[in-house]
Formats: structure tokens, C-alpha cells, sequence
């Protein structure tokens, strides 16, 4: 049985494990003390199965069913909702053809969103299969899928040293500890090149996006729980319900170096200030704001299969804005390549995915 090491316990490492560890000797290295503790643990947590390129749209209909019934399932109906001021047509078309959304009128707008400003919002586009993920349980239904097969999780282990051996890694811990496999993955998330140029490779250019959440409180009385997430045109802010507050994004995308992220107070305001121009209840207290990154290839699709300089080195990064709606099938396609099964995917979306791609 191969030994297989993972670095990064966000949802790609975990869903990488649960889908190794029944048919390999798994470890996974997470740094931090718990897991999901970076980009996994600051999503929005939404299924959108038309978000994201081509390559994207494949893996997110490839995960929909493990999403809807694995483990009794993980979605719960949201809907989602797109708006537009007048002078934006044409974005609001090509952005509705591209989302799947059918136009709807102000009425229909406003009876799904109380909050619209009809002064304001002249256009909108909806549609009804968009969900809520809980992320939570999807993370815990793989680690527990992955504990029960054997898999060893290691928190607090973060990596600092990688050596090739004449067969297969050891990995050295910051507190000292080594760890042998025969193969290593790479779901370090941000640092997945980081972690490339330990192990000696070349980095693929999988830079990190800052992207900031500011939880605002509604106006007394409001009880949002069934409003849509709501899209501004272009992807210039959005939003969703969150335990009778609303999340509100300004979609911001600023390159940043890997860290423990943080909102910048200006964005937040300007990305307010875009919401605040679609709704007519104002924004009058921030209870909570955060700030997680969305690492992307060069071209925004994943990348999942064997480096090009090292076969026993497997990338399993890139996942951008959509690690939580495309991990199940990723985490199907990343166990093929490495079991050296035919992969269940379309040949021409794992030549998509394939590191190679970038040689
Ligand atoms: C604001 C926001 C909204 C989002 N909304 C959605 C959404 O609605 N739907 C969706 O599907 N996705 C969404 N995403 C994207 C999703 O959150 C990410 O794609 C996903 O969490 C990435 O998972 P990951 O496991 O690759 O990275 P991470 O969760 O960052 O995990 C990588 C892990 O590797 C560890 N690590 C790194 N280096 C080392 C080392 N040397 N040693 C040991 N451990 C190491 C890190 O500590 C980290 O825990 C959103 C992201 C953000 C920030």
C-alpha cells in the first residue's frame, strides 16, 4: 500500500484524504492548530453550479450529486438572484446567459429581495437551483471518512522542510517531526508554490486574491432567512443571509502574498457603499468582517494530477473561488491519477486540470 503525505487540511486536503485513505496509508500535515483554519473556514458557501469558466462548470456538475446525497446531502435552497442598473444591459446579459439566470421582473425582484431599491435596480435575472453548502459538515463528513479508513490527521505539524529521497519524501515539521510517503500532495491552498519550491520544483504561478466579508446587521424586524444570494452585476458586490444578518462582499480581488488575512477597512466601505446603492435599508452597523484568499492559476481552472518534473509529486491547488462546490469531484479525479485509475472525469477536462498544462 502506498503512503501517501498531504500538506494542507482545508477542504481540498481533507476531501483528497477521504477519497486516499481506503486504499492507501494517508497522512495529512496541517500547520495550523485546527483544520480549515485559512480560505476553507472564510467561504461564502454557495453551490452555483455556473460560476467559474468551462472547466469549472464540468467540475461543479460532477460534484452536484455527492453534494446533494452523500452523507444525507450538504445543500439547502438559497436561490440566486442577479441586479442591475439601467446603462448596464449588455453585462447584465452576457452575465445572465453565462450564470444560467432567467430575467425576472421588478415585482418578481422584490417580492424574492424586500430590500430592493426600485429607484435604483432597473434589471434582475434569477434562478431557483442555487444552495447554500454547509461547509462545515462537508469538511467533517470527509475527515471522518477519512479517520475511519485509516488516515492519520495531524494538526499543529506545519511543513518546513522537504527532501527527495531515492524513494518517495520525508517532510520535517517546525517542531522537529519526519514523516515518509511515497507520493505528496499539494493542497497548501495560497502556499501551494511555497510549498512546490521546498520540495525543490517550479512554481506554477498560483497566485493568491484577497477577498473581504463585512456581516451587517438589518433593520429591526427584517427576517431574512429566505432572500437569495443577491449578485451585483459584474460581480461588483453580493450578498447573502447569515443567521438573521446579511454577508456582504465587495467581490474585491486584490493579489496579496500567502498570509492570515485580513479586511482592508477601505474596501469594505467601498464595497458597502456599491450595496448600499441597491437596497433601501441602510447600512448602519458592521458586526463582524473578515478576509480570506482565493488562489487561482493562470488560467482559473484547478490543478490536480502529477507535477511535470516529478512524477510523485501530485498538485491538488488553484481552487480559487470554488474549492467547496468542486472538491468532491477534484477529490475524485486527484485519488484516480494517483491510484492510476482511469480518471472518472471527461478526458478533456483532466487535460484541463493536468499540471502539465503549464510545462
Ligand atoms: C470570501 C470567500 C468566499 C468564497 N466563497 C466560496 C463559495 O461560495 N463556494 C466555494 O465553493 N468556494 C468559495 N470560496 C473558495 C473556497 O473557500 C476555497 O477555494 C477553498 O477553501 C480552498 O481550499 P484549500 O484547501 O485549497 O485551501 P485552504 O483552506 O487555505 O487550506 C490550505 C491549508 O494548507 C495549510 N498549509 C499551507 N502551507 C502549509 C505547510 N507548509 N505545512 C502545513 N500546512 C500548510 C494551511 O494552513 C491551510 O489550512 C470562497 C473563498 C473566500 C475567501
Amino acid at each position: 500500500m502506498s503512503r501517501v503525505l498531504i500538506i494542507g487540511g482545508g477542504i481540498a486536503g481533507i476531501s483528497a484524504a477521504a477519497r486516499l485513505a481506503p486504499h492507501a496509508d494517508v497522512t495529512v500535515l496541517e500547520g495550523e492548530d485546527s483544520l480549515a483554519y485559512h480560505a476553507s473556514g472564510r467561504s461564502a458557501a454557495m453551490f452555483l453550479r455556473n460560476y467559474g469558466n468551462a472547466t469549472i462548470k464540468a467540475l461543479n456538475a460532477a460534484s452536484a450529486d455527492h453534494h446533494h446525497h452523500a452523507d444525507g446531502g450538504v445543500l439547502s435552497p438559497r436561490g440566486m438572484m442577479m441586479v442591475a442598473s439601467a446603462g448596464h444591459e449588455e453585462a447584465f446579459r452576457a452575465d445572465s446567459a453565462d450564470l444560467g439566470l432567467d430575467a425576472i421582473t421588478m415585482d418578481q425582484a422584490a417580492s424574492l429581495w424586500p430590500i430592493l431599491n426600485r429607484d435604483t435596480i432597473t434589471h434582475a435575472a434569477y434562478r431557483e437551483d442555487a444552495q447554500d453548502i454547509d461547509t462545515d459538515l462537508l469538511i467533517q463528513n470527509f475527515a471522518r471518512s477519512a479517520r475511519a479508513a485509516g488516515a492519520q490527521i495531524v494538526t499543529g505539524a506545519r511543513v518546513t522542510g522537504i527532501e527527495r529521497m531515492a524513494t518517495g519524501w520525508r517532510v520535517t515539521t517546525a517542531d522537529g517531526q519526519t514523516h515518509e510517503g511515497d507520493l505528496l500532495v499539494n493542497a497548501a491552498g495560497a502556499w501551494a508554490d511555497t510549498v512546490a519550491q521546498m520540495a525543490g520544483l517550479t512554481a506554477l504561478g498560483i497566485q493568491p486574491y484577497r477577498r473581504s466579508m463585512a456581516r451587517i446587521a438589518l433593520p429591526q424586524g427584517m427576517s431574512p432567512a429566505d432572500w437569495p444570494f443577491v449578485d451585483g452585476v459584474g460581480e461588483s458586490w453580493y450578498c447573502k443571509p447569515d443567521a438573521g444578518a446579511l454577508i456582504v462582499s465587495p467581490a474585491d480581488e486584490d493579489p496579496i502574498e500567502p498570509q492570515d488575512a485580513w479586511a482592508d477597512d477601505m474596501v469594505l466601505a467601498e464595497g458597502l457603499a456599491r450595496y448600499q446603492e441597491a437596497v433601501t435599508a441602510p447600512v448602519t452597523r458592521m458586526l463582524a468582517n473578515w478576509a480570506g484568499l482565493r488562489s487561482f492559476a493562470p488560467d482559473r481552472a484547478l490543478v490536480i494530477g502529477a507535477d511535470a518534473e516529478e512524477a510523485s509529486f501530485f498538485w491538488c491547488a488553484g481552487q480559487g473561488g470554488y474549492g467547496f462546490q468542486t472538491a468532491p469531484a477534484a477529490s475524485q479525479l486527484l485519488a484516480d491519477l494517483v491510484l492510476d485509475r482511469t480518471p472518472a472525469l471527461d478526458a478533456s477536462t483532466v487535460a484541463a486540470l493536468d499540471p502539465k498544462r503549464f510545462a
